[in-house]
């Protein structure tokens, strides 16, 4: 008989995490003959080999597409694609059928500000946006706001990056009827208490929407818990393929709610007469989707189900632990967001050096990190800065590397400075 041990828990050195580094085969190769040292993964992750052959799997063995063919393959194809969806689901505590598949974030809260916000706001409505979000969670917004009429209202954040707490609850005034929020800042690093928020916003009977871009990969999230009304994430950021996300909602949200984009496979009749639409969330999914990369996003959530996402928070907490520390050795390095809850985002300046020529010397060193506005040009505003570089770690990363990056960082800012 052969026993059935738990699995070891992680611990924190990068000998522990080696063999989970050795899953990501991109993370083996060199770039300018150095070992690439991988520190851009708020833009987008790394992906497991788990999740480039269950991709390729599909296409060799499985391809057809879903929802329409009774034939072998299209049934493989959609109960492949439907699986995704419930581990999707089950990742984030909610009902598969509550959960739309889309091309990721920016899809997600488009559908949110097209199909929720436009029939319901009006002139003089307010929506209520946090300085720390990515153009993501403006740019609709706005958009909403010319066509309805209703305004755009910023709550405000405080030097450390940390949202103002007690600003955004007096912001929350009457006339308010949205607000969004980022759950984790892409530039800041800045964990948002959003479970906490969206009680105070349901007190008030503010709707809230809730993007979890940066989140998703990186901690445990149980949407269900927090208590928003929409969730949107992305897969790519979450060791999935691109072009992959998707956007709970409360259910009564979902049946309320006109479709966004018409076509195939978001209706049940059509005639020219009128159109009977498919029922949530498959009334949101118009058209072929991206049949292969869900499968690929269901290979990740296995993948980080896996490796455990308290124990990929336990890592990614140390290695930014790490980092800052050595950052703060650096003469002239400003850093920005120092809130206490943090993940492992590192975004700085050195005087007298610009961002973007940091960024190729470090290119230059095979250390991949972004230098620019970050898609959030208010944020930056606020700083008063028109770029920064930014370090963004994941797991998979190593202590190592954070000792390697720093001396090529301190090799730059001599050069530069
Ligand atoms: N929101 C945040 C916080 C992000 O970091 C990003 C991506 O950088 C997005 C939204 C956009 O997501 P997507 O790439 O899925 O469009």
């Amino acid at each position: 008989m052969t026993l059935s041990l738990p699995p070891q828990p992680l611990q924190g050195s990068d000998a522990d995490w080696a063999a989970i580094r050795g899953d990501f085969p991109l993370l083996q190769r060199q770039v300018h003959g150095k070992p690439l040292i991988y520190f851009d993964s708020a833009n987008t992750g790394q992906k497991p080999a788990s999740v480039i052959e269950a991709t390729d799997a599909f296409y060799r063995h499985h391809n057809a597409n879903v929802s329409r063919a009774v034939h072998t393959l299209g049934t493989e194809a959609t109960d492949a694609y439907e699986a995704s969806r419930r581990k999707l689901a089950n990742f984030l505590n909610v009902r598969a059928d509550d959960l739309v598949l889309c091309s990721g974030t920016t899809f997600a809260l488009n559908l949110v500000a097209y199909s929720w916000a436009l029939p319901q706001l009006k002139a003089g409505d307010v929506i209520l946006v946090s300085r720390m979000e990515h153009h993501a969670n403006i740019v609709p917004w706005q958009l909403v706001a010319q066509r309805t009429g209703a305004s755009v209202r910023v709550a405000e954040i405080l030097p450390d990056g940390s949202l103002d707490l007690p600003a955004l609850y007096a912001a929350m005034t009457g006339e308010v009827k949205l607000l969004a929020i980022a759950h984790v800042s892409n530039v800041l690093g800045t964990v948002n208490p959003v479970r906490e928020i969206c009680r105070e916003a349901r007190k008030r009977g503010v709707i809230t929407v809730v993007d979890g871009s940066q989140a998703a990969p990186h901690r445990p999230v149980d949407v269900t818990a927090i208590g928003c009304d929409f969730y949107a994430i992305t897969g790519h950021k979450m060791c999935g393929p691109t072009g992959t996300g998707a956007l709970w909602a409360r259910r009564e949200h979902l049946q309320a709610m006109p479709p966004f984009i018409g076509g195939g496979e978001m209706i049940k009749e059509v005639s020219f007469e009128g159109t009977v639409f498919n029922d949530a969330p498959h009334k949101f999914e118009a058209g072929t989707p991206n049949i292969a990369g869900f499968v690929g996003l269901g290979a990740a959530v296995d993948y980080l189900q896996g490796v455990g996402m308290a124990a990929i928070e336990q890592r990614e907490t140390e290695l930014l632990a790490h980092a800052t520390e050595e950052l703060s050795r650096i003469p002239g390095l400003r850093l920005f967001g120092t809130a206490p809850e943090k993940a492992a985002v590192l975004s700085f300046l050195i005087e007298g050096a610009h961002s973007h020529d940091l960024a190729t010397l470090l290119d230059l060193e095979g250390v991949a990190v972004r230098s620019g506005q970050h898609c959030a040009h208010p944020l930056l505003q606020y700083f008063g800065v028109t770029a920064t570089c930014r370090a963004s770690l994941a797991f998979y990363n190593t202590h190592q590397e954070i000792e390697q990056f720093v001396v090529a960082l301190d090799k730059a800012r001599r050069l530069l400075a």
